[in-house]
């Protein structure tokens, strides 16, 4: 089980955070690199039922390469990225990592999408890493 806290920069938007974390990934993918602004994203991927969310983030729509439509979810006063949420999986957000209070809470388990990185990223070897999307 977890607990954390985690907000946007300004602290317009926060949230808690109760339950078990299902997956932590490091996200190469060009989706994640635009909307974040980072080189990567760490996606903590919880069941949206877990996550007390207080504030009313803004949100963006846009298509993701498997077709599925995705929700990103965002401070509308200082714009940073909080969650996202996609119709393939649904009742399942991802956090955005660097949101979160405690950064012990971060421990990615796998790198996806490698094929798309910025090429001077540097990869943790001990991690399982990915092209694309594992199946
Ligand atoms: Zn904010
Ligand atoms: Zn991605």
């Amino acid at each position: 089980m977890s607990e954390f806290t985690g907000s946007c920069h300004c602290g317009e938007i926060s949230y808690t955070f109760k339950g078990e974390i299902l997956r932590q990934i490091n996200c190469h993918c060009k989706n994640c690199r635009k909307s974040s602004g980072g080189p990567y994203l760490a996606n903590i991927f919880v069941s949206e039922g877990n996550l007390l969310i207080k504030g009313a983030p803004m949100e963006y729509q846009h298509l993701a390469d498997s077709g599925n439509q995705m929700t990103k979810k965002f401070c509308g006063n200082c714009g940073a990225q909080m969650f996202s949420l996609g119709s393939g999986r649904p009742g399942i957000v991802s956090i955005r990592g660097g949101t979160i209070d405690d950064l012990e809470i971060i421990q990615p388990a796998i790198n996806i999408f490698v094929s798309s990185k910025i090429p001077s990223t540097p990869l943790d070897e001990s991690l399982a890493t990915y092209d694309k999307m594992p199946s």
